[in-house]
């Protein structure tokens, strides 16, 4: 059992003088021995005087709960100084908890105060976002600013440079003792179901989750070997687990170099992978739909990429064929399925079983439930998945009663996800048990309505909430973005009504879009590319 960073850097020993991170736009970059002294320097500032301090004794009594929130916050886009912010506080024992810079100075104040962050990280475009949240923070704590990134920095925040360039110390006293079992980094669940929840995960968990993607029995995403390096491009956002762990971790586990990218920006995706030669991707579903039908991707995106994993939300096997189809060489496309809480990875699917996500990753055991009567379910049986491994959380941060109902008796993690194993021994993943519509006391799952409008060639994007009836309880309702806009309200009208009889041929009764089809210009979605069927709701 490692911390992160012996992991990281036990792992990539011999890759030194490799590019770990190189920022896809500006170039900028740095090897594995740069990122690993800049983070040392990280983490002796850390614990100097000025910043945080020599490890306080209420510290060593985080206990498996956690009872200290985060020492360090960080604000900033995808970039190399994210890592060195990563693991230089991994390094001092500094639990980070990991902000969406997309947030408004409300929504990080609220987090801010939520996780008592005594430290924050911010990049160039972040700095008046974290001084206008941290002015309104309720408890009236200021903490220190850093700004990253080369530059100088306003009045009163201190520069990254100073801290992690060549002048800064190596090493100090202070550094304390590194231990796998304490609390990491506390980042946010994605808020798709409510207000986001910190999460504690601990060195451990972390780690364990690396050792079990790279394990070779789910062989897919391998530590590379000899020569060879594979090239990542890295625009899903490092805040978010799935960014975090899989994408920038994982990746620098494996010795890879990592082509971080700061947002999406179609062409400037498709440049890098092809001037980067691309190798592998860790995607979400709307990477893949892009990577699959969108007009302006040359078929020579996909010349050098030998795996996709894809995950954080559900996509059909229709829409990974056609992203296959368009690649004259094989390409392993996998899914894989995780949460926040689960450092994030449970299970990975299959070469071969797109639509599943495939068996629980190693050393973690699964279970399938009534949601009802907590009873496990006959095999092949629908209900609630549990999940128990090394990778699993300590609890929310401040949520006694979310913790209670989430990790139950023997240590098992309740997803709130409802699925099912098939033939094969995969999972499949039907949709979250807080979005089933119940339709005549009928389960109704929206993800099952969205594949099968999205199979329909006039479909761009789809997304099926329950509408309130009196009658019903509810009624399925599709909200679609239409590939081309309809010229006219009759072409509208014909549109609607050609989707619910695509459906209708599909399904049982209770299932069809009774409560109507609505055609609009987008789907709302979050950062880490899920439906927020909430704000449709609402
Ligand atoms: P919140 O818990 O705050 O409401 P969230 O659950 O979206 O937000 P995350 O931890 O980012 O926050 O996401 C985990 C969820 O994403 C899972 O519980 C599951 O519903 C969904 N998910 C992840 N991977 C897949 C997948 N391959 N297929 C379907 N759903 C997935
Ligand atoms: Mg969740």
């Amino acid at each position: 059992v490692d911390t992160l960073p012996d992991l990281v850097w036990r792992n990539t020993a011999r890759w030194q003088d490799k590019i770990a991170i190189e920022c896809g736009v500006t170039g900028r970059r740095l090897t594995y021995a740069q990122l690993r002294d800049a983070s040392r320097r990280l983490a002796v500032a850390l614990r100097s005087a000025r910043m945080l301090g020599p490890r306080r004794p209420e510290e060593e009594e985080e206990g498996e709960g956690g009872r200290r929130g985060a020492d360090a916050a960080v604000l900033m886009a995808n970039a190399p100084e994210f890592p060195v912010v990563m693991l230089g506080a991994a390094e001092a024992r500094v639990v980070l908890s990991t902000i969406n810079p997309a947030y408004t100075p409300e929504e990080v104040g609220r987090q801010l105060a939520d996780n008592g962050a005594r430290v924050v990280f911010a990049d160039a475009a972040c700095v008046p976002l974290a001084q206008a949240a941290l002015a309104r923070r309720p408890d009236g704590q200021r903490p220190l600013l850093v700004r990253v990134g080369p530059g100088d920095a306003p009045p009163g925040v201190l520069r990254f440079e100073d801290i992690t360039g060549p002048g800064a110390p190596l090493d100090s006293p202070d550094i304390p003792e590194g231990d796998p079992n304490a609390v990491c980094v506390l980042p946010y669940s994605s808020g798709t179901t409510g207000l986001p929840k910190g999460v504690l995960l601990a060195h451990r968990a972390l780690t364990a989750n690396m050792h079990q993607i790279q394990h070779p029995e789910v062989a897919h995403v391998r530590a590379t070997e000899g020569d060879f390096q594979d090239v990542i491009p890295a625009v899903l956002p490092f805040f978010h687990i799935y960014g975090m762990v899989v994408v920038l971790l994982n990746s620098l586990c494996m010795g890879a170099k990592v082509v971080s990218l700061p947002k999406f920006d179609p062409a400037g995706f498709v440049r890098t992978m092809i001037e980067k030669k691309a190798t592998g991707l860790f995607a979400a579903p709307p990477l893949v739909l892009f990577l699959a039908g969108h007009p302006s991707v040359p078929a020579e995106t996909l010349a050098s990429l030998r795996f996709v994993l894809c995950g954080a939300a559900p996509l059909a096997a229709a829409d990974a064929e056609r992203l296959l189809a368009r690649a004259s060489h094989h390409i392993d496309l996998v899914q894989g399925y995780g949460m926040t809480e689960a450092s994030p990875v449970l299970t990975q699917g299959r070469k071969g079983f797109m639509g599943a996500v495939g068996p629980p990753l190693p050393a973690t055991e699964a279970v399938v439930i009534n949601m009802d009567t907590l009873s496990s379910v006959p095999h092949g049986q629908e209900g609630e998945l549990c999940f128990r491994g090394p990778q699993v959380m300590n609890g929310y941060w401040q949520r006694p009663e979310d913790t209670a109902s989430t990790l139950v008796a023997g240590g098992w993690l309740r997803t709130g996800d409802v699925g099912r194993l098939d033939e094969n021994g995969d999972f499949l993943i039907l949709d979250r048990a807080k979005e089933l519509i119940k339709v005549k006391g009928f389960q109704v799952a929206p993800a099952e309505l969205e594949a099968l409008l999205r199979e329909h060639a006039a479909v761009a994007e789809a997304a099926v909430v329950g509408l309130p009836d009196a009658r019903a309880g509810e009624l399925p309702c599709a909200y679609v973005v239409p590939r081309a806009p309809p010229g006219d309200a009759a072409a509208g009208d014909a549109l609607r009504a050609a989707l619910a009889a695509h459906v209708a041929r599909h399904v049982a009764r209770h299932k069809q879009l009774a409560g109507g089809v609505r055609l609009v210009a987008d789907i709302p979605k979050n950062a880490s590319g899920k439906i927020l069927r909430r704000r449709l709701r609402d």
